[in-house]
């Protein structure tokens, strides 16, 4: 048997339907699983679902704003309907907003701390009940390099994603014992809408990370979908509570 299979797993994808959410999307319905995707923008849902179907996977496209808590309980129960179980939640929906930290406004750090850091914990709170249905289930959370470094530019960005690192460490040792494993990916520097502008209008920057990533280049979103797969299989079943950086070598240069 193998153990990367998901055929019979149920997964919600959210911010499924672009970026890193849609590479991880498309990874784990080419493994097996049906996928939900669960992302604000309904058309994009839908051509990520299309495109998932077209391949022979199963899917469907769920309108969800990861900050508004009926539409967590409504992307569960949306999923356990239409696949019968709820198996693995990927919490990828993030946002970023650029300043120094002495001009931030506190709506900018109020958006960024809660979409990328209490939806998460909102949507791992409503989880465990679909999995004591299903007698196990899978968390990955997505952080960042941020969750390790420092940013001069992004200290809101860099406090929620250090914050899902130990979030994702404290639900581990909560739920381990339910069967219930929680791990996170911090993806490196990846091509998406996400880092357009440091590609497009911020040269310096773009020259000093690739300077930096022993890989020399950027990612591309769908090399995160195999450390997704694993994490949502069988084949991780002892691992709990870690963070996996997906980064061409950034992290540890
Ligand atoms: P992206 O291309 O901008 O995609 C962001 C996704 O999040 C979109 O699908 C968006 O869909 C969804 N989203 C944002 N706010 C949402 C909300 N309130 N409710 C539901 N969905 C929401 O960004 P990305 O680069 O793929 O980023 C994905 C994740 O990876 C984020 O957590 C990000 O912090 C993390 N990450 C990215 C990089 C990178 O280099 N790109 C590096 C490290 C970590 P809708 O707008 O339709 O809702």
């Amino acid at each position: 048997m193998n153990a990367f299979d998901l055929t019979g797993k149920a997964a919600i994808v959210t911010g499924g339907n672009d970026g890193i959410g849609r590479g991880i999307a498309i990874g784990l319905a080419s493994a097996g699983a049906s996928v939900c995707i669960a992302g604000r923008n309904e058309i994009k849902n839908d051509e990520v679902r299309r495109e998932i179907e077209e391949n022979g996977g199963a899917a469907i496209a769920v309108g969800c704003d990861v900050n508004v808590e009926a539409d967590i309980g409504a992307a569960i129960a949306a999923t356990e309907d239409a696949f019968g179980s709820l198996n693995v939640l990927v919490n990828n929906a993030g946002i970023a907003e650029l300043d120094a930290p002495e001009d931030m406004s506190d709506a900018a750090w109020d958006s960024v701390v809660e979409t990328n850091l209490s939806s998460v914990f909102k949507f791992c709170r409503a989880a465990p009940p679909s999995f004591t249905r299903s007698g196990s289930g899978k968390i990955i959370n997505i952080g960042s390099m941020y969750s390790i470094f420092g940013s001069p530019f992004a200290a809101s960005y860099a406090a929620s994603k250090g914050g899902v690192v130990q979030l994702t460490r404290s639900l581990a040792v909560a739920w381990a014992k339910d069967d219930i494993q929680v791990n996170a990916i911090l993806p490196g520097w990846i091509t998406t809408d996400m880092t357009a502008p440091i590609r497009n209008d911020m040269p310096d920057l773009y020259r000093s990370i690739i300077a930096r990533t022993p890989a020399e280049r950027f990612g591309e979103p769908e090399e995160l979908a195999g450390t997704a797969v694993y994490l949502a299989s069988k084949a991780s079943d002892f691992v709990t509570g870690q963070s996996i950086a997906v980064c061409g070598g950034y992290s540890v240069s």
